[in-house]
């Protein structure tokens, strides 16, 4: 059977029904610029959830990529300031990002590595993988190596069980942990040989599924999930807060579910990192925050994620919800409930004079 090619210019997006074949032209400036994949597994999806929907926002160039706003930057969060070399990002004394391979199975139009993501990025050659190794392994602090890129689960199951493998041999590694959205982008490379390959470790493996939109979640998404979390995987979630596609309460609320529902416990909603062409993405913090504080009301506390901004310019992520404590005109500890209702809550009775 001829398999579906991957899309990877606005041409082949125009032949497939994906975008106009009027903007064809328009979009070459972006794809010249920024990399384009979109694979099988999503082209239905794109179409049924419409051009622009929540799968085609996310996945299908736009012409307002070509806008750079003065505060967007190259590197937003600063991973060049602490990579002490190549492969890997070291700004936590505990864990470092670990990045074998700049390729993923999609391009996110807003995604914070764009300038450096993409096919041409390739994979960390042999004596850059070992050097990062033997970094990792020269440095007790580091108890948990995370897999990012790139998207490390493009990599073939060989190559990905070899670093796993490889670092089930560090002794204070305890935790790994693999960033990725190819559940989602291509869940049928999600076989038996990809989740053989987590399991070459008896350390806890995490498997952090990029999802922001309920509708990424398929059938056979959730089948490939699946797979995952019967091996013994531990699946967690990280979601973007994004313009157009997930920036209301009831999107929120049903993403939230329904990864839950796939036994990934929501973990991050991120705040959208500075990078460059992504303004018509970003949701101002405050609108963000109300969303957050209306979820509690709403979602199990499984199901809640915490909202995160990684500072531009790389001094950290900080989680940025609306404080639920304040202080009354007499001092008191004051506390808000989900519905905005305040309360007092009374110190100990040793600290009352
Ligand atoms: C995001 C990130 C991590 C992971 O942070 P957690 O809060 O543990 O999820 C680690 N290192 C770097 C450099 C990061 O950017
Ligand atoms: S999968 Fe992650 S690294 Fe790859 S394009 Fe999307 S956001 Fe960027």
């Amino acid at each position: 059977m001829d398999a579906v090619p991957t899309l990877t210019t606005p041409e082949a997006l125009a032949a497939a029904g994906l975008i106009d074949d009027t903007h064809a032209t328009a979009l070459r400036a972006v794809a010249a610029r920024y990399a384009v994949a979109v694979p099988p597994a999503l082209h239905h999806l794109i179409r049924a959830t419409g051009r622009d929907g929540p799968l085609a926002k996310q996945f299908v160039p736009s012409a307002l990529e070509l806008i750079t706003a003065p505060e967007e930057r190259s590197d937003p969060i600063g991973d060049h300031t602490h990579a002490p070399l190549r492969g890997i990002v070291h700004r936590y004394p505990d864990r470092v990002l670990l990045l074998p391979t700049h390729a993923c199975a999609v391009y996110c139009r807003f995604c914070f590595r764009r300038e450096v993501v993409g096919p041409e990025g390739g994979t960390l050659s042999a004596a850059d993988l070992d050097n990062a190794l033997a970094y990792i392994a020269a440095t007790p602090a580091i108890f948990e190596v995370i897999l990012t890129g790139g998207d490390p689960l493009v990599l073939s199951p060989r190559r990905l069980g070899e670093i796993v493998a490889r670092l089930d041999t560090i002794p204070h590694v305890q935790v790994i942990r693999v960033h990725t959205r190819v559940p989602i982008a291509a869940p049928e490379r999600i076989t038996a040989e990809t989740v053989a390959a987590l399991k070459r470790t008896t350390k806890a493996v995490y498997v952090g599924v990029h999802c922001n939109h309920a509708a990424e979640l398929t059938a056979e998404v959730r089948a490939a999930c699946a797979r995952l979390a019967d091996a013994g995987l531990a699946l967690i979630s990280q979601s973007v807060l994004l313009r157009g596609v997930n920036d209301s309460l009831e999107a929120l609320e049903t993403l939230m579910r329904a990864l839950l529902a796939a036994r990934i416990k929501p973990y991050y909603l991120h705040q959208l990192d500075l990078a460059p062409g992504t303004s018509h993405f970003r949701v101002p913090l405050d609108e963000g925050q109300a969303l957050v504080k209306a979820l509690r009301g709403r979602l199990s506390g499984l199901a809640q994620p915490t909202y995160i901004l990684d500072i531009p310019g790389g001094a950290g992520k900080v989680p940025v919800a609306t404080p639920w404590l304040g202080q009354d005109a007499d001092g008191r500890t004051v506390v808000s409930d989900p519905s905005g209702r305040e309360h007092i809550y009374p110190p100990p009775a040793s600290a009352e004079t």
